[in-house]
């Protein structure tokens, strides 16, 4: 019966309570972890800091996304 836990993924880790704000912290997470594509050049992108992302293929620095690049923005 693994049937309440499959929502929760990564957020598991802070146990129990905090529902909504857990799934909202997987939703997040879980787009983090996918490949960051750079505006410029199509390279991999690495977060510096909030919205502050580095290329590491062409070296430029750009202001994005807090936690995210989004591919609509
Ligand atoms: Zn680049």
């Amino acid at each position: 019966m693994a049937v309440k836990r499959k929502k929760i993924g990564a957020a598991g880790r802070f146990g129990a309570g905090y529902g909504k704000v857990k799934e909202r912290l997987v939703a997040v997470e879980s787009i983090q972890r996918k490949k960051q594509v750079c505006i410029f050049c199509g390279g991999r992108a690495k977060r510096e800091a909030k919205g502050i992302w580095n290329c590491l293929k062409c070296g430029k620095r750009f202001a994005a996304g807090t936690f995210y690049l989004n591919a609509k923005s």
